[in-house]
């Protein structure tokens, strides 16, 4: 018999469910995922996924039916802890792509790297492969999100048959090309969207320095780093404001594993 998904606690934040997930929790839930005999998606949510996701009702769809939704951005662990229903950790992509790479390794997974700009992919595959030797990647391609590379990329992807899939297209685009396209890839059996990390494992892009993500202020940096962002990160105060009003209405809904209480009382 096929066990059951699993959940995980979460918090519901301006309408978008985010787990409340520790980096042990994240991992052991990607062994869980791993062995139901299903097909999953996991994305790595940020305040900026949020924000999108009032404007595009698909969006918010599809946020809400991840089997997990990373808490990727220290804006979601700021609102949870003003709405008293704590985020235990930022779980990011950018770190959680060498974790699950490991993990893989220990596993036997085979990983398939798709997206980035053209060669990106290949070089991350090959950083990863120096780091954990027993690595399988099956598999790397930059493509674009486009609907027309689509059938193209799923012969690809299918002809290496990996067990995991990380799409690096950016958000909303890479989760939207999950959702759209994990029924057809037969071997896969998670794929994640992951934005820039793989520009971090190659070194296009950097990381902020460990000091400044544990003062939370690794958005910050990213906006010094590549300044066009401006525009995305004007999310961040509407998010900031929405929460405030979220918590001003006292209907935030915690959910803790199985019985779902209200933080209204
Ligand atoms: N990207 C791509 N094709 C596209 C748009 C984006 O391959 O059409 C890649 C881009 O090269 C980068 C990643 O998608 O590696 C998105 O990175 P971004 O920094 O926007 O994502 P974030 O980390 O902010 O989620």
């Amino acid at each position: 018999m096929t066990p059951p998904t699993p959940t995980w606690p979460s918090i519901m934040i301006l309408g978008v469910r985010v787990h409340r997930l520790s980096w042990a929790d994240a991992l052991h839930g990607v062994e869980l995922l791993m062995a139901d005999g299903r097909q999953h998606q996991i994305g790595t949510v940020n305040p900026e996924f949020v924000m999108q996701a009032q404007h595009d009702p698909a969006f918010l769809n599809l946020l809400n039916s991840l089997d997990m939704a990373w808490p990727d951005g220290i804006g979601l662990l700021w609102a949870a802890k003003l709405l008293r229903c704590p985020i235990p950790a930022r779980v990011t992509g950018s770190d959680g792509v060498p974790r699950m790479a490991k993990l893989a390794a220990q596993h036997g997974w085979k990983l398939f790297l798709l997206g980035a700009a053209p060669g990106v992919a290949a070089a991350a595959a090959v950083q990863l492969q120096k780091r954990w030797s027993a690595l399988q990647i099956v598999g790397s391609f930059a493509g674009s999100p486009a609907p027309a590379e689509e059938n193209a990329i799923i012969q690809r992807v299918n002809a290496a048959q990996p067990d995991i899939l990380f799409v690096a297209y950016g958000a909303p685009a890479q989760d939207y090309w999950i959702q759209r396209n994990l029924p057809r890839l037969t071997s896969v059996r998670l794929a994640m969207g992951i934005g820039g990390s793989l520009d971090f494992i190659v070194g296009k892009q950097q990381r902020a320095p460990a000091w400044v993500q544990r003062i939370g202020l690794e958005w910050l940096y990213r906006l010094w780093r590549e300044p066009w962002r401006w525009r995305r990160q004007l999310a961040l105060p509407r998010f900031a404001v929405a929460v405030l009003h979220q918590h001003r209405r006292k209907d935030t809904i915690c959910q803790n594993s199985k019985a779902e209480v209200s933080n209204g009382a």
